[in-house]
C-alpha cells in the first residue's frame, strides 16, 4: 500500500512551498487510499526549535493535512542510524576517513583551480585504522550509473564516477542528513518520496545507500520551486509566505489549498477543486515540471469564491476568529451566518469582512466625514425624520417592508430614492457604502436603526 511523508526541517514556520509539497504528498496518499506520515527532521540541533515544530503542525492542522503516523523525530532515532552505519562498516560498505580538514580544504582548492568538481579523492578508502579522529564515509560505487524515473522530471541518470564518498557520520558520532533520510524512508515503509527539487541532487546518492542497505528504493517526485510575481524565488519580500499568515490575513484553508494545488498541478482547465475532487483527481504525473509564479489576485478570487459558496456555518467558524482578533463584540448583532450572506460578495477576505462589519455589532462614534458632508447635513433632516416614522410604524421587520418604507418616503417627498437612501445609509452605518439598505437595516434591527437615525438628526 502507498505510503508518503512530509519531512520538514523545523527551522521556521510552515511556508507555502513546504505546504504545497505536503499537500501533494498528502493528496497522493489519499488518492491511493494509502497513508501519510509526518517526520520532523531535527538533526540540525542548532537550527531546530520546538517553536518551529509547533508552528509546522499548526499550519498542517489548519490546512487539514492530517497524518496517520508520526510525528517521528530523527533525533530520537540516532541509535538506529548508528547501528546501520556500524553494519555497513563491517560489510566494507563504509569506512573510516582520517583526512584532516586542512587536507580536504587544500584538495578542494586544487580541484577548483583545475576547473574540476570538488570531490573526495578516496585516500582513506582502503587505509588501515589509526589513532586519530575520523568520520565515516559511504563507499559509493565507482562504476556504472544510477537511474531513476522521477514522476515529475522523467528519467534521470547519473554516472557513479560523478558522485564521491559521502560522509554519513561526523567526527562527533552524529549521522548525517542523507543517511538518516534513507533509513527513515525505509523503516517507515515510504513508497513514494514527494519533495522539493532542491533535493534532486541527493537522490542518486541516497539510492546507492538504499541498495547498500538491501532496502527497496521508493519512487520519487521532485516538485519545482514557487516563484514570486517578479520571477525570483518566493520569499518574504513578496508578502506573506507563512501559512498561518494567510489565516491571519483572512483566507479560508480551502482557498489556499485550492490555490496551492493548482500552482504546479492541473486537471484540464478546471480551476475550482473541492477537497474531495483534489483527492479523486490528483496524480503525481500531472505535476508541472516548470516553476510556478505566485499570483495573489487569483488567491483572492478563490478566497471570495469559497467565502460565498461554502456552508455559512463553516465560514462563520473561521470568521469568528477574525471578529475576536479585531475585538468586535458579537453579543448584539446578527448571527455570523446571516452576516456572511450579505457581506461575502463585497469582500475578498474574512479579515476585510470583519473590519467592514463592525457597525452591525457596535455603535460607531463618528460618521465617515466625506459621506456625512455629502449626504447627511444639513439637507437630509426631513427625509430621515419621515423614513424613521415609517420604519417605526412597520408591522413587520422584513427586507420587503423596509424597502417599501424607503420607497414611500421618497415618493411622498418627491425625491429620488438616493436622496433618501444615502442619508439613511450614512445614518445607520456611519459610512457611505454598505450592502443593500433593506438587508443592512434588517440585520441591524429596528431598535438600533431607529436610534441611529434619531442620533443623526439631532
Ligand atoms: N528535511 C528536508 C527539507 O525540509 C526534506 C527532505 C526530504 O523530503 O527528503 O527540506
Amino acid at each position: 500500500t502507498v505510503k508518503t511523508r512530509f519531512a520538514p526541517s523545523p527551522t521556521g514556520y510552515l511556508h507555502v512551498g513546504g505546504a504545497r509539497t505536503a499537500l501533494y504528498s498528502w493528496l497522493y496518499a489519499r488518492n491511493m487510499g494509502g497513508e501519510f506520515v509526518l517526520r520532523i527532521e531535527d538533526t540540525d540541533l542548532e537550527r531546530s526549535t520546538q517553536e518551529a515544530i509547533d508552528a509546522i503542525m499548526e499550519g498542517m492542522q489548519w490546512l487539514g493535512l492530517n497524518w496517520e503516523e508520526g510525528p517521528y523525530y530523527q533525533t530520537k532515532r540516532f541509535d538506529r542510524y548508528n547501528q546501520l552505519i556500524d553494519q555497513l562498516i563491517e560489510e566494507g560498505k563504509a569506512y573510516k576517513c582520517y583526512c584532516s580538514r586542512e587536507r580536504l580544504d587544500a584538495l578542494r582548492e586544487t580541484q577548483m583551480a583545475n576547473g574540476e568538481k570538488p570531490r573526495y579523492d578516496g585516500t582513506c578508502r582502503d587505509g588501515a585504522d589509526q589513532e586519530a579522529p575520523y568520520v565515516i564515509r559511504f563507499r559509493n560505487p565507482t562504476e556504472g550509473s544510477v537511474v531513476f524515473d522521477d514522476h515529475v522530471r522523467g528519467r534521470i541518470e547519473i554516472a557513479n564516477n560523478e558522485l564521491d564518498d559521502l560522509i554519513i557520520r561526523r567526527t562527533d558520532g552524529s549521522p548525517t542528513y542523507n543517511f538518516c533520510v534513507v533509513v527513515d524512508d525505509w523503516d517507515m515503509g515510504i513508497t513514494h518520496v514527494v519533495r522539493g527539487e532542491d533535493h534532486i541532487n541527493n537522490t542518486p546518492r541516497q539510492i546507492n545507500i538504499y541498495q547498500a542497505l538491501g532496502a527497496p528504493v521508493p519512487e520519487f517526485a521532485h516538485v519545482s520551486m514557487i516563484l514570486g510575481d517578479d520571477g525570483a524565488k518566493l520569499s518574504k519580500r513578496h508578502g506573506a509566505v507563512s501559512v498561518m499568515q494567510y489565516r491571519d490575513d483572512g483566507y479560508l484553508p480551502e482557498a489556499l489549498l485550492n490555490y496551492l494545488v493548482r500552482l504546479g498541478w492541473s486537471h484540464g482547465d478546471q480551476e475550482i477543486f473541492t477537497r474531495q475532487e483534489m483527492i479523486d483527481l490528483f496524480s503525481l504525473d500531472a505535476i508541472n515540471k516548470s516553476a510556478s509564479a505566485f499570483n495573489t489576485e487569483k488567491l483572492l478570487w478563490l478566497n471570495q469564491h469559497y467565502m460565498k459558496s461554502m456552508d455559512p456555518a463553516y465560514v462563520a467558524e473561521h470568521l469568528q476568529w477574525h471578529m475576536q482578533d479585531q475585538q468586535i463584540d458579537l453579543e448584539n448583532g446578527p448571527a455570523l451566518e446571516q452576516l456572511i450572506g450579505v457581506m461575502a460578495e463585497r469582500c475578498q477576505t474574512l479579515k476585510e469582512l470583519a473590519a467592514a462589519s463592525r457597525y452591525f455589532y457596535e455603535e460607531f462614534e463618528e460618521f465617515d466625514a466625506t459621506a456625512a458632508k455629502k449626504h447627511l447635513r444639513p439637507v437630509a433632516q426631513q427625509p430621515l425624520e419621515l423614513v424613521k416614522e415609517k420604519l417605526e410604524a412597520l408591522t413587520e421587520w422584513t427586507a420587503e417592508a423596509i424597502h417599501q418604507a424607503i420607497q414611500d418616503t421618497a415618493a411622498e417627498l418627491e425625491l429620488g430614492m438616493g436622496k433618501v437612501g444615502m442619508p439613511l445609509r450614512v445614518a445607520v452605518t456611519g459610512a457611505g457604502q454598505s450592502p443593500g439598505l433593506d438587508q443592512t437595516l434588517l440585520l441591524i434591527g429596528r431598535t438600533r436603526s431607529v436610534a441611529r437615525i434619531t442620533k443623526a438628526v439631532e
